[in-house]
């Protein structure tokens, strides 16, 4: 429905179990898949709460960090067993610093374009004023915010959510979005 570039997603509904990391169910899946693109302010936040410098936790060309031509321009380093920060427990020995598109994974929210028949990549700006007219049941004309999970991820084994916590997690997923739009690394 959401179109070809979607198809490893999955609608979130109120009824849809709830997400808790488990990453003894997946080898910490996400962790070694995926390619985290940061900027400069995450790279900041990931410096002070680790006490590393830069060039010790991004990818380096001659010992620089490089600084891809994106809005987001570092990236996680990844060694052989996955991200950096992945710790033989198979937990984020960077918790509290690490990257957005970390804390986002593995919920998304699209703008859904009826009239085209396509998920828009470019609204992020706009998500969280589209899902509060949506939850509060206001026509958002041709375009509907959805609510997605990423379907590789295992994590979605508890009771189902209920209309209150989806609410929450709606709301949640699509600020976090507006704020940095971390769609394109975290798929990437
Ligand atoms: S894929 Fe899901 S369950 Fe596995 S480590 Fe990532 S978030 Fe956790
Ligand atoms: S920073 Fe932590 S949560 Fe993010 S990919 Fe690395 S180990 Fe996983």
């Amino acid at each position: 429905v959401l179109g070809p570039r979607w198809q490893a997603y999955q609608l979130i509904t109120p009824e849809t179990p709830a997400f808790t990391c488990q990453p003894h169910l997946c080898d910490a899946h996400c962790c070694r898949k995926f390619t985290v693109n940061m900027g400069d302010g995450e790279v900041a936040r990931l410096e002070r709460t680790t006490g590393l410098i830069p060039a010790e936790f991004l990818e380096v060309e001659d010992g620089r960090p490089i600084a891809l031509p994106l809005a987001q321009p570092y990236v996680l380093a990844h060694r052989q067993q996955g991200c950096h920060f992945l710790g033989a427990d198979l937990g984020c020995t960077a918790y509290p610093g690490r990257p957005e598109a970390c804390r986002l994974y593995p919920h998304f929210v699209v703008a859904f374009d009826l009239e085209h028949g396509r998920a828009q990549r470019d609204r992020a700006p706009e998500l969280p004023g589209l899902v509060e007219s949506a939850l509060a049941g206001e026509d958002t004309g041709a375009m509907v915010p959805l609510l997605l999970r990423h379907s590789e991820c295992p994590g979605f084994t508890g009771e189902p959510l209920g209309f209150e916590a989806w609410s929450s997690l709606f709301r949640a997923t699509a600020k976090l979005q507006s704020e940095v739009d971390v769609i394109e690394s975290a798929i990437s």
